[in-house]
């Protein structure tokens, strides 16, 4: 088994790796197993930027290949806020609760078919320090009037997906993975780290 460190503290997005890649050629590892207690600033101002120089500067302190991944929410009514700097919104030690609850009152008023909003991941891939892969998933959906659910993390509660008419954390596990912008950019990641690891 080929091992793979996705540079992640986001115990969410760790769930969700480990079940995206159970069952695959690849072990995953993260950064607290591995004892990389550095911080790499998301100075980027695209998810594609950020996820590439987290993989770049993770790299460097590993001898695997790193998967980083620069997510976030993009609400078209706050033209594309919270993007980047989704994990970020309502300052820098507010809670997930906190984020959700403010990207609602920004929202009050707003009728529910222009709550349009997406989620965007970017998955970068790098060996020995160089980019070797980019890959980006993205999941449509509304911001709905109130939360829902307790799965998942994040934004979940308040993204509603129209086909299952449920919010994201009303998903398990498997049915997120299935549609969501991560479970999307991971397996064009997979499909890349089967043959890119078989070299
Ligand atoms: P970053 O990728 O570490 O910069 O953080 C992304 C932030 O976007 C997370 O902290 C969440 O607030 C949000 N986010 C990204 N993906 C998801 C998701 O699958 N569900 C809910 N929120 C998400």
């Amino acid at each position: 088994m080929s091992k793979v460190l996705v540079a992640t503290r986001n115990p969410g997005k760790l769930r969700e790796y480990l079940a995206l890649f159970h069952g695959t050629a690849f072990e995953i590892t993260d950064l607290n197993s591995e004892g990389i207690d550095v911080e790499i600033s998301e100075t980027g101002s695209t998810f594609a930027e950020n996820a590439t120089l987290k993989a770049i500067a993770y790299s460097g302190y590993s001898s695997l290949p790193v998967v980083a991944d620069d997510s976030g929410l993009e609400v078209d009514a706050l033209g594309g806020e919270p993007g980047v700097n989704s994990a970020r919104y309502a300052g820098p030690e507010a809670t997930d609760q906190q984020r959700t609850s403010l990207l609602v009152r920004k929202l009050e008023g707003v009728p529910i078919d222009k709550r349009t909003a997406r989620f965007r991941a970017v998955i970068a891939v790098a060996d020995k320090g160089r980019t070797v892969g980019v890959f980006e998933g993205t999941c449509e959906g509304l911001i709905s009037l109130e939360p829902a659910g307790v799965q998942g993390f994040g934004y979940d509660p308040v993204f509603y997906v129209p086909e299952l008419g449920k919010t994201m954390a009303e998903l398990s596990m498997d049915e997120k993975n299935r549609l969501s912008h991560r479970g999307k950019a991971a397996s064009q990641t997979l499909e890349f780290l089967n043959e890119y690891l078989s070299r």
